[in-house]
């Protein structure tokens, strides 16, 4: 006996053939018969054969939802809507240990990483079928004579495609689902091409939570799926998360029928690190800010800002620190990193690792490929922190979406602002420090949709996230997440007082 965990097993869910297309209540192929691939990227072996929707798929998803929209689900009242979302939570609750493995095995987050997001996934549904009792219009006064009455509703906006990346996929569902249902929206989910499996799965737990056909459908295929659902004429928002080249084609195709677009996108977030702070604190919390899921995160604070006087011993510090993760086997439940999503994704890094390099900066830890026994099949790469980077190195200016931290040492608060603004991008921020004033100071001039303060990374379903500049626009959690689906109608109701 040992005190060992025994490995999780191999969830049922990837038993049988072709995993299908969930379209108005039905698993069916596509309407080619053709399928891809998904990789488990830990090992490079095929995982599992999943339905390849094209442009004829999507037009039938996208009628589903219409119907389903039009009919069955716009009898949902308010409390009904909550009811299905609440049962969904205690499912997701009951096959989470599922779910969480099927994430682990198709896109290498560590079986402690995905099981713990648990929480969070109920949360988020929990949160969202609370607010689906909660949409209020106004009743406003008005200037015009005879007694007109004016108030608003607020309505569904329609059939809503929500368009994903890879890295956080069962995750990323819910956040778009839940609130476009609580809302009383359908949707039409597009998951990435390299982790489908946990999305199909919870839409199989959306029927049998009792959320009728057509409400929830889930197409898997490539960006030519994503891109038929994006100039669809029938669906009336998209909810995209992933690039900002992507985002931008997402925005110029909804224009035929000027469709609700909300973008969550890439970003370079400056985390700064002043010598008054915690230092026991920031260096994990700087290290974790860039290594947590490999790298893979859109708010990841990859430009490590540090005060010139603690430049050196700070950067080594964070370089102990990521020489000290366990890289490796993501069903170890003693892994802490996992491997890169794909090997398209492994050789994008690696061209930064050399491009750092070649450009001067110093490796302070990592910096290669690993390719130990057992790992060698795999996509991982060693935690990586560069030093003497400057502001105009490639990995500096551009979204790595890998496990590398570029510290820059700086002098003056003033700079932290204009050094941490001098990105296209401006999605999330960090800053470590004891001074109040610094912190007053450096998150209103930072443009930036979030930023952590002594900490880097908390969400929460009540706590709005999203970006300025290119980092996109809407935003996702919190109240305000609501709107980007509900549209509001001024209604004028002019009554024959004078008759009573
Ligand atoms: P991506 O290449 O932009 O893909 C995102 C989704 O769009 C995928 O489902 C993709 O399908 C689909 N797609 C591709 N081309 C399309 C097109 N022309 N029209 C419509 N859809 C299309 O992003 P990714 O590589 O999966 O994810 C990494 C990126 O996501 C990073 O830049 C990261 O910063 C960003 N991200 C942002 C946030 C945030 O909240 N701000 C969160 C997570 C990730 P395929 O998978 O089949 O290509
Ligand atoms: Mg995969």
């Amino acid at each position: 006996m040992t005190d060992t965990p025994a490995k999780p097993t191999r969830p049922a869910f990837l038993n049988g053939s072709v995993k299908r297309l969930l379209i108005d209540g039905q698993q069916v192929l596509a309407e080619s018969g053709r399928t891809f691939h998904t990789i488990n990227p830990a090992t490079g072996q095929v995982l599992a054969e999943v339905a390849l929707a094209e442009a004829v798929d999507i037009d039938k998803a996208v009628a589903a939802a219409r119907r389903a929209f039009e009919g069955p689900w716009s009898k949902f009242t308010p409390f009904d809507r909550q009811a299905v979302l609440l049962r969904l939570a205690d499912l997701l609750d009951e096959n989470f240990d599922e779910l969480a493995m099927l994430d682990t095995l198709d896109m290498g987050a560590p079986i402690t990483a995905t099981t713990s997001r648990r929480r969070r996934g109920i949360a988020l549904l929990r949160y969202y079928a609370g607010l689906a009792t909660s949409i209020q219009g106004h009743t406003i006064g008005n200037s015009q004579p005879g007694g007109i009455f004016t108030y608003t509703l607020k309505e569904p906006v329609g059939v809503v495609a929500a368009i994903n990346p890879w890295n956080g996929p069962l995750g990323m569902a819910i956040w778009k689902i839940a609130p476009a249902l609580a809302a009383g929206c359908t949707v039409v989910l597009k998951p990435a091409e390299q982790a489908p499996l946990s999305p199909l799965r919870l839409g199989e737990l959306c029927l049998e939570a009792g959320i009728p056909s057509g409400v929830v459908n889930v197409v898997t295929g490539f960006g030519e799926a994503g891109a038929a659902l994006a100039a669809h004429p029938g669906v009336d928002k998209i909810a995209f998360t992933g690039s900002t080249e992507v985002g931008q084609h997402i925005v110029r195709a909804s224009a035929g029928n000027l469709k609700r677009v909300s973008v969550e996108l890439g970003g370079k977030s400056p985390n700064i690190v002043f010598a008054d702070a915690d230092l026991d604190a920031a260096v994990p919390g700087a290290a974790m800010a860039v290594f947590l899921n490999s790298g893979q995160i859109c708010s990841a604070g990859t430009r490590l800002f540090v005060e010139r006087k603690i430049y050196e011993e700070f950067v080594e510090r964070v370089a102990q620190f990521a020489r000290s993760l366990k890289v490796g086997d993501p069903l170890d439940p003693t892994t802490q990193l996992g491997p890169l999503v794909s090997e398209s994704q492994l050789t994008r890094v690696m061209g930064y690792l050399n491009a750092a390099q070649a450009e001067g900066a110093r490796t302070a830890a990592g910096g290669t490929r690993l390719t130990e026994t057992g790992l060698e099949n795999g996509y991982f790469v060693a935690p990586t922190v560069f030093s003497q980077v400057s502001d105009n190195m490639s990995i500096a200016r551009e979204e790595i979406f890998g496990p590398v931290i570029s510290a820059l040492p700086f002098d003056t608060i003033g700079e932290t602002i204009q050094r941490g603004n001098d990105t296209p991008f401006g999605l999330g921020a960090g800053i470590w420090t004891r001074d109040t004033d610094k912190v007053q100071q450096i998150t209103r001039g930072l443009r930036t949709g979030t930023v952590w303060v002594n900490c880097y990374g908390p969400m929460d379903p009540a706590v709005p996230f999203g970006g300025y500049k290119m980092s996109g626009y809407g935003r996702e959690s919190g109240t305000e997440h609501m709107d980007e689906f509900l549209q509001t109608k001024s209604v004028w109701l002019k009554g024959n007082a004078h008759q009573i």
